[in-house]
């Protein structure tokens, strides 16, 4: 049967399929995002990567771990995520390919979260 469709027609046939299932795949990704959106709140630990970051009042905490980062008006689970975020994306724009491991380091009383790399001898302060 396909092989009576002259050349030309197949090749149409062929684009408005293309078109469909790029459209089809534009919206499922979108309806992705609008689930991850709200699904979200949920913040993988960077340091043990089997607990969720949760925040109180005080702190940010992890329940796999023994991370526990302070709260104040700077710092909260959000501005984590989104700090976390852009640490990922600024070790990508070097170029290196390794994956980056995050730490935490207590002094002074005070928790800071790094991300380390060897590849490219990365170290720096994420929050
Ligand atoms: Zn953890
Ligand atoms: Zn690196």
């Amino acid at each position: 049967m396909a092989f009576s469709v002259p050349f030309a027609e197949q090749e149409s046939h062929v684009e408005t399929w293309e078109e469909q299932e790029d459209e089809y795949l534009a919206r499922a990704v979108y309806e992705h995002m609008q689930l991850n959106d709200k699904v979200q709140k949920e913040t993988w630990c960077p340091i043990c990567k089997q607990g969720k970051l949760q925040e109180n009042r005080q702190l940010i905490y992890c329940s796999g771990c023994e991370l526990q980062l302070s709260k104040d008006n700077e710092v909260n689970l959000d501005i984590l995520r989104v700090r976390l975020a852009d640490a990922h994306t600024e070790h990508l724009d070097l170029g290196c390919r390794l994956k980056p491991k995050f730490c935490s380091e207590t002094s002074f009383g005070l928790t800071a979260l790094y991300i380390v790399c060897q590849g490219c001898n990365t170290f720096e302060v994420v929050i």
